[in-house]
């Protein structure tokens, strides 16, 4: 039944009663032997469904050549075919000619980013690798394979935390000002991962006018979720940073990052890296080295699948369709189960592919445990830190999009009972 009394109004007695209620639930799922996963945010089988039609764009009586004559089949074009780069760049609101197309992962981009700098140093600046100290603004909670890259090669992070309108840029500012070891920041501006959260206006014009002591500092603008809005009358906007750069006079400032693998296929998809002309050329000077070009016939398959920016559009509307349903139920569970008791706190997010829950200080690794042994996989608490340590031990990162809606809510409840659970062993410890 459905407790209404807060955790920190009651009596002990009290607390051990509902706790006894919570481990004959929990005992009654761990006898189900389920095996259910929010850790991954992956598209479900139904999304992915959605891109089939693109693999009937072409076949093999389809004329493989693009809008320049260019044929798709061999190799070449470096940077990616034009309408290619007028698609994505209405997508990522930049002129084609700040663009560069790559494979199929955005993250592979960043790691590039990373690596060139580190070994060959950004606009005749030392290399990174030949510095004593490198370090990365990361804010927190965020995403883990970011802060995987930065520590595969040595990079010193520092935790900036995060707020609803973006990291705290009174921290950034005075981090970067005298500190020339400071060469970067990861963002997730829009619907950020985990929280869901868009970067105000304010935050992005003060991200522009950043005076980084270093000047091969870069900001690292991952925009994942640019186009992924869960409602149809109710999104967030975000000021397009690299026009923002350019008035503030520092158009270098900034590479942007994005891709289609939450559009079509995970793995297949189409990314690509906006920025200045000048950082532009530097990486295409690389890029020569890298490959005699990425896979144009995908390229290809997205813009005629597509046609433009309106087609990405409705088809994210369809991704919405089925995906709405799922941040739903778990928002519903949560409120049901963890707002009356008056535990835990969750971000509520108007699109992305995350929500994220924060327990009581110190049991988000005792949860996610708990809820393991019952069969519901969660993100790895710690995961969304720095070196995977979350110093309050606090937030778990939830997928909703993956899982069936009948699954999801039975992992739910069961996620519930384990914060319920975990949080009276606290009060009562
Ligand atoms: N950036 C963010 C913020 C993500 O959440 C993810 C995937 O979860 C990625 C990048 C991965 O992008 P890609 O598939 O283009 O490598």
């Amino acid at each position: 039944e459905i407790q209404t009394k807060k955790y920190s109004e009651m009596t002990k007695q009290e607390l051990m009663q509902e706790k006894e209620a919570l481990k004959a639930q929990y005992k009654k799922y761990q006898g189900m032997g389920l095996n259910l996963n929010m850790a991954r945010g992956k598209p479900c089988r139904e999304q992915l469904d959605l891109s089939m039609g693109m693999m009937d764009t072409l076949n093999s009586d389809a004329d493989l050549s693009c809008e320049d004559g260019t044929d798709c089949r061999n190799y070449g074009v470096l940077d990616g075919i034009h309408e290619a780069k007028v698609l994505i760049g209405a997508m990522m609101e930049n002129k084609p000619e700040n663009i560069i197309i790559y494979g199929n992962s955005s993250l592979n981009v960043m790691y590039d980013t990373v690596s060139r700098a580190y070994t060959h140093g950004i606009m005749g600046n030392t290399p990174w690798c030949k510095l004593d100290k490198v370090k990365f603004l990361c804010p927190v909670p965020g995403y883990d394979r970011h802060f995987a890259i930065t520590e595969y090669f040595g990079i010193e992070m520092i935790p900036v935390q995060m707020t609803p309108t973006g990291p705290d840029m009174d921290e950034v500012e005075r981090l970067v000002k005298d500190d020339e070891s400071i060469k970067g920041i990861w963002c997730v501006p829009k619907y950020s991962n985990p929280q869901g959260y868009s970067y105000s206006d304010e935050t992005v014009r003060r991200f522009a006018r950043l005076r980084p002591a270093a000047r091969d500092f870069r900001i690292f603008w991952d925009n994942a979720y640019g186009v992924h809005h869960l409602y149809d009358g109710s999104q967030d906007y975000l000021i397009e940073i690299l026009e923002e750069c350019k008035k503030a006079g520092s158009p270098d400032l900034v590479y942007k990052f994005s891709s289609t693998s939450k559009i079509t296929f995970p793995g297949s998809g189409i990314a690509a890296i906006a920025t200045s002309l000048n950082n532009l050329e530097e990486i295409k000077a690389q890029l020569t080295y890298q490959t005699i070009g990425h896979d144009k016939v995908n390229q290809l398959r997205h813009v005629r699948f597509f046609g433009d920016l309106a087609g990405i559009k409705a088809h994210m509307k369809k991704h919405a369709a089925i995906i709405r349903p799922k941040f739903e139920a778990v928002l519903e569970t949560l409120e049901r189960d963890l707002e009356p008791v008056g535990i835990g706190s969750w971000t509520n997010p108007k699109g992305g592919y995350f929500i994220s829950f924060d327990a009581p200080d110190g049991c988000a690794k005792a949860i996610v445990d708990k809820a393991k042994k019952a069969g519901v996989t969660m993100t790895k608490a710690g995961a969304t830190y720095p070196y995977g340590k979350d110093p309050h031990d606090s937030n778990i990162r939830i997928a909703p999009t993956f899982p069936s809606l009948s699954d999801l809510k039975l992992a739910m409840d069961i996620f519930t009972v384990c914060v319920r659970i975990v949080a009276i062993d606290k009060l009562l410890a």
